[in-house]
């Protein structure tokens, strides 16, 4: 379990920086009830979520990888933001600068009130013709034996989840602007994440090459927590709140 020492540094950091950037994985998303991918319950019909969320799986049965889809859409929309969620809100409001870069994609960050964000890898509230690329709003629920999958109303185009797949290149100028602002944070605060995606683990180091003070909360251990300035080990539900009252706390100047 996390110690005061720890938790006491972790606080100061956060409480003396000008530029926060917050990184999350599927782990800030747990305490809602959304399972995390390579956690228990994270599988559906038997499948892996690796063998659906891809331009593959798409191609050889669109109304599968719909159905999964759905079936999360559904399950997202009865879960609510946690604690964890509302400090990382909160945070938004109390820096000058301030950027939450997200690899999740249940929407909840949004529904927390965070708008400084970047989706890495999407969102589950919109989705995006595979043809012409036109982006739609998720689409309305349908009966059983209706066909799952949505057309574009522009070029009758499959329409797929505006979600970024395995296998599939980032999107320009999202991994830029968290990139960017890696350089210039004096805090880099990592939630919930195993870091087995590159991306934001590169994003992690590089803040803190640049500078920046790095925690990371994760009951478990990765490849962040062990280079981190402070692991904090438990629930981010639980731990984000207690953080954020002693960085409220805690004395600004050295
Ligand atoms: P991951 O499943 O690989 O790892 C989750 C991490 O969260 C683990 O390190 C685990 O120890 C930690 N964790 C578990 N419970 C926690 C808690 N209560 N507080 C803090 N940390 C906790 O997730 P990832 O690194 O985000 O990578 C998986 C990929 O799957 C991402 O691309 C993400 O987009 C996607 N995904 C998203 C959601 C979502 O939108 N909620 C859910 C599952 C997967
Ligand atoms: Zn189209």
């Amino acid at each position: 379990m996390t110690d005061e020492t720890d938790l006491n540094r972790a606080a100061r950091a956060l409480s003396r920086a000008r530029a926060a950037l917050v990184l999350t994985g599927a782990g800030i998303s747990a305490e809602s009830g959304i399972p995390t991918f390579r956690g228990a319950g994270g599988l559906w019909e038997g499948f892996r979520a690796e063998e659906l969320a891809t331009p593959q799986a798409f191609a050889a049965d669109p109304a599968r990888v719909w159905r999964w889809y759905r079936w999360r859409q559904a399950q997202y929309g009865e879960c609510e933001p946690n604690p964890g969620h509302a400090v990382i809100a909160q945070m938004e409001g109390a820096y000058e600068r301030f950027l939450l870069a997200t690899q999740n994609v249940d929407g909840l960050h949004h529904r927390a009130g965070n708008r400084e964000m970047v989706e890495l890898h999407g969102t589950i509230t919109r989705t995006r013709c595979s043809r012409c690329q036109r982006l739609a709003d998720w689409p309305e629920p349908i009966e059983e034996g209706e066909d799952p999958v949505p057309r574009c109303g522009s070029c009758e185009g499959l329409m797929r989840p505006h979600i970024l797949w395995f296998g599939e290149r980032y999107w320009t100028g999202t991994l830029e602007r968290a990139y960017e602002f890696a350089h210039e944070a004096d805090v880099c605060l990592v939630v919930g994440t195993s870091a087995q995606v590159w991306a934001p683990a590169q994003m992690a180091l590089l803040a803190q090459q640049q500078g920046a003070f790095l925690i990371d909360v994760n009951p478990g251990a990765t490849d962040i927590s062990f280079s981190a300035d402070v692991h904090l080990m438990g629930p981010a539900g639980e731990l984000l709140p207690e953080l954020w009252e002693r960085a409220k706390r805690s004395p600004q100047d050295p």
